[in-house]
């Protein structure tokens, strides 16, 4: 049997159930990794392993009550560990946003995936490293200091979810939590070679999500493969009575099994993703995935993505704009810290100055720009019409192909300190995933090689609204092919 941290979800439920394996046994051994690597990488800023270890005790007593009676079905995801990204609550777990406005925040309650995985049996291991807010493309945003990529730890792991994709690459967890407003899971996780789900908007509850941009913002899953990222995603799935913007449909069963044919499947390469200045690297690598997906069965075509860009700049329109307003409730007297002043306004320009961070700023001061009168029409309102276009483009993609192939990120992870000086620059990196948030659609990374300086590069897949199986199945089919998600960072 390899490592017990080496397993993916699928063979650890498999050896739990066996009984071949304990959830005490599995628990401990990531956190003797954690405790062993976190301090060269600090992809957590909660840990909390007494209760990991009750919780998995408490699993491990339902495993053995089943194996010698299995009358009832056990919970899907019983006694596994997984990680949390750090703006998805988790009752009576600290939850900061990657932010000291939040820095001793408690929920007292649970987000509605959290409950749901936690109903589904996981043991939660602690919260991951953010962007403050989720508003980064590196992790380097957190005010308690960046994630490093555990392939190179010069290199930042992409963001905001870098520490949900750095602990399951460097297999501190076998599986974690992200989030996707702009890119935020399916780029860290082409940065450290992991796969990594943006479900479609609408498709997982963002209750008890700390809300970036209310619009774009989807919670989603990495892991080693599409197989144990479909796992976490049918259990987080489906309507939820406290997100109004959750849609009743039924979540689709999704098995994959050994096939591996993509026959009668249409790939569409759009040649706008495929633009100047893209690292020749992964161009090729990408390419290079496509042919192989052709091999496996599926009919490769050119398409166009017109507007796509666009995207940036809508998107760092809408996205501040929505963040000004969700960002207001952060005023020093309804959550964390709180700096005295003499009037209330003080108060406020206080706490809010002093606790956050620059690039937090940025955007509330962007946001409120692009809203205020007089400024609206020519920003925000244009913004929105422009959107509309970019959704429209996916649209008449979709009566053409069954999903569509590019690349996550026009180059492999950047140096540490790299883009920190030039939020521009920073903002450009996200080329590429912005505009699935902006037309609600999903899409699913995962890696297709490594460059020459030996680091992961990544391919995204993206689909119909509420198809996520067949960018799932694909991906599956890839990696029955393909190794590239079996190669592990030397540690
Ligand atoms: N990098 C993008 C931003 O800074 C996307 C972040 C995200 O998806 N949370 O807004």
């Amino acid at each position: 049997m390899p490592a017990l941290t080496d397993l993916t979800l699928t063979q650890a439920i498999q050896a739990l159930r066996k009984g071949n394996l304990s959830s005490q046994e599995l628990t401990r051994a990531y956190l003797e990794r954690i405790e062993r690597l976190e301090p060269a990488l600090h992809a957590f800023l909660t840990l909390v392993p007494e209760r990991a270890l009750a919780q998995a005790k408490a699993a491990d007593r339902r495993l053995k009550a089943w194996r010698s009676s299995p009358s009832e079905p056990l919970p899907p995801l019983l006694g596994l560990p997984i990680a949390v990204k750090d703006v998805l609550c988790v009752k009576d777990m600290r939850c900061t946003c990657g932010s000291r406005i939040l820095e001793n925040f408690v929920p007292p309650f649970n987000a509605t995936v959290v409950e749901r995985l936690l109903q589904a049996g996981v043991v939660i291991l602690g919260k991951t490293n953010t962007d403050e807010y989720a508003m980064g493309s590196s992790t380097e945003n957190s005010a308690y200091g960046a994630t490093r990529n555990p392939w190179n730890t010069e290199h930042v792991p992409g963001g905001s979810s870098g520490g949900s994709a750095a602990s399951v690459a460097a297999s501190l967890a076998p599986a974690a939590l992200g989030t996707d407003t702009g890119g935020s899971v399916r780029q860290p996780a082409s940065f450290c070679g992991v796969t990594g789900l943006k479900p479609t908007y609408g498709r997982v509850s963002r209750y008890g999500l700390v809300a970036y941009g209310s619009s774009l913002d989807t919670v989603g899953a990495l892991g080693r493969t599409a197989e144990d990222v479909a796992a976490l995603f049918v259990l987080m799935a489906g309507s939820d009575p406290r997100d109004a913007t959750t849609l009743d449909l039924p979540v689709p069963k999704i098995d994959l099994g050994p096939s591996t044919s993509l026959t009668g499947l249409r790939v569409g390469v759009p040649d706008e993703y495929f633009i100047t200045g893209i690292q020749p690297e992964v161009e090729g690598a990408v390419r290079h995935a496509v042919d192989v997906l052709a091999s496996l069965g599926a009919m490769v075509q050119p398409v166009s993505l017109p507007h796509t860009e666009y995207a940036l700049p809508v998107y760092y329109l809408i996205a501040p704009a929505e963040a000004s307003a969700n960002l207001a409730r952060y005023d020093g007297v309804r959550y964390g810290p709180r700096l005295s002043g003499e009037t209330m306004w003080d108060l406020f320009f206080n706490t809010r100055g002093e606790k956050f961070g620059a690039e937090v700023k940025r955007r509330i001061m962007l946001g409120t720009y692009a809203l205020s009168a007089g400024y609206y029409d020519a920003y925000y309102g244009q913004a929105q019409k422009v959107r509309t276009l970019i959704k429209r483009d996916f649209d008449a993609v979709f009566e053409q192909v069954d999903m569509v192939a590019a690349p996550v990120a026009p180059s492999t992870a950047f140096r540490i300190g790299e883009h920190t000086g030039d939020p521009l620059s920073m903002y450009l990196e996200d080329v590429f995933t912005l505009p699935a948030n902006l037309a609600g659609v999903p899409g699913l990374a995962f890696p297709v090689g490594f460059d020459r300086q030996g680091l992961p590069i990544g391919m995204q897949l993206m689909g119909p609204p509420f198809r996520e199986e067949i960018l799932f199945q694909s991906a599956h089919a890839y990696q029955q092919a393909t190794d590239w998600h079996l190669r592990r960072p030397n540690l």
